[in-house]
């Protein structure tokens, strides 16, 4: 059995993060996608409402489930039984901060490694930051997020 972890905020889900969720769900066994619940961060949308959005998308993949999680990623992924990590890079931007992370932790965890999908082409721009930034001002994010996910956003803007 291969699981792997996909971790990250999520803050909220976007159609990037579902193409790397349904690509490593090709590859791999099991996909966990691993939910960061961060005290020092004021994240947009609760643990457990990023949870039930990504449980919602990704539905109709048997092998994919969410879970939020706290503290090392390294300790989750042991606990979990997944010895694989899996980031996505959408640009050079991204790959100074991944290298470092994934070479933190096979350093703290030799067990554990990382890999990497580069981001599809036709996402490679979306980022949940982005995401809120438009909201915030009232403006179309839809191209951006799952369906289920824009009223979410909404709500949470007053839009
Ligand atoms: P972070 O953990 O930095 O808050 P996110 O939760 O936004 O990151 O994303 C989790 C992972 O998904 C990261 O590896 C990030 O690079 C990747 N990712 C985010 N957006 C996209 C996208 N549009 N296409 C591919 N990968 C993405």
């Amino acid at each position: 059995m291969r699981r792997v972890i996909y971790p990250g905020s999520f803050d909220p889900v976007t159609v990037g993060h579902l193409d790397i969720i349904s690509r490593s769900a090709q590859i791999f066994d099991e996909v966990i996608v691993g939910v960061l619940n961060n005290n020092q961060k004021s994240p947009l949308f609760s643990a457990e409402e990023r949870v039930d959005m990504i449980n919602k998308v990704t539905e109709n993949f048997p092998n994919v489930r969410a879970q939020a999680f706290s503290g090392l990623l390294v300790d989750f992924a042991k606990k979990e039984g997944a010895m694989v990590i899996v980031r996505g890079l959408r640009a050079v931007t991204d790959f100074e901060y991944e290298l470092q992370m994934s070479q933190t932790n096979h350093q703290i965890c030799p067990e554990v490694d990382t890999l990497f999908l580069t981001a599809s082409v036709e996402y490679s721009y979306v980022s949940s930051s982005t995401v809120k930034e438009i909201a915030r001002f009232g403006g179309d994010f839809s191209a951006f997020v799952p369906d289920i996910v824009i009223p979410e956003v909404k709500k949470r803007f007053s839009i």
